[in-house]
C-alpha cells in the first residue's frame, strides 16, 4: 500500500528506479501522476518543459517501508545517452513507450539494448525491469497492439508489462507498487 511521500529518512530500504524512453511518451506525466501533482492538462504540459531529477514514493511491502527514488530522464533522450549520474546505483529500469506512437515502441529496442552496457553489468545481472505502454486512453489512435508490448516483455524477460494512462491514472499506481514488491523480492528477501 502506498502510504505517503517521505519528508525525512523514514524508509527501511531505498531503490533507485530509472525511467527511460523516447521524448514525449509521458515519463514526466507518469511520475507526476504517481506523486499526485498532475492535476490537469496544462499542468502536465508545463511540467514537460521544466525537468526534474527524481521523485520519491514510499510503499509498505510486507511491513517494511520501501522507498522508490524514481529518476526521470525526460529532456535528455535526444542525446541518446543519459549521464553516468543517472545510471549510478540504478536498481530497476522502467521502459516507456506511447501506444499511439509506433516509433516510440520501435525505438524502445535502443534503450533495451543499451541498458546492460550503460549499467556496466552482465546480462545475468540486469536489474529488474518493466515495460510500460503509456497513453492507453488514446484507443482511437492506437498504433501498438497490446500483444506486441506483451511479446516484447516476454522476449526481454521483463518483470512486468503494463499499459497505463498518465492522463486518466490507469494502472499508474499499480505498476509502481508491483515494482516495489519485485525489488523487495529481488534484493531484500529477508528484509524482515
Ligand atoms: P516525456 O517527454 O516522456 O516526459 O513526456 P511528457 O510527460 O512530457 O508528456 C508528453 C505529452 O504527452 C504531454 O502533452 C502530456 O500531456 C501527454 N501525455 C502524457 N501521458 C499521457 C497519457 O496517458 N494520455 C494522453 N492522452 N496524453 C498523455
Amino acid at each position: 500500500m502506498s502510504i505517503s511521500e517521505d519528508k525525512e529518512k523514514i524508509y527501511d530500504v531505498r531503490y533507485k528506479v530509472l525511467l527511460v524512453g523516447e521524448s514525449g511518451v509521458g515519463k514526466t506525466s507518469l511520475i507526476r501522476k504517481l506523486v499526485g501533482t498532475a492535476t490537469n492538462k496544462n499542468h502536465m504540459n508545463m511540467l514537460s518543459t521544466i525537468g526534474i531529477d527524481f521523485v520519491k514514493k514510499l510503499y509498505e511491502v510486507d511491513g517494511a517501508k520501501v522507498q522508490l527514488e524514481i529518476w526521470d530522464t525526460a529532456g535528455q533522450e535526444r542525446f541518446r545517452s543519459i549521464t553516468k549520474m543517472h545510471y549510478r546505483g540504478t536498481k530497476a529500469v522502467v521502459f516507456v513507450y506511447d501506444v499511439a506512437d509506433l516509433d516510440s515502441f520501435t525505438r524502445l529496442n535502443f534503450w533495451l539494448e543499451s541498458i546492460d552496457q550503460e549499467l556496466q553489468c552482465s546480462v545475468e545481472d540486469t536489474p529488474p525491469m518493466i515495460i510500460i505502454g503509456n497513453k492507453s486512453d488514446l484507443e482511437d489512435k492506437r498504433e501498438v497492439p497490446t500483444e506486441r508490448g506483451e511479446k516484447l516483455a516476454d522476449e526481454k524477460l521483463a518483470n512486468g508489462f503494463w499499459e497505463t494512462s498518465a492522463k486518466q491514472g490507469t494502472n499508474v499506481h499499480a505498476c509502481f507498487e508491483k515494482l516495489a514488491y519485485t525489488l523487495t523480492d529481488t534484493f531484500s528477501p529477508k528484509l524482515m
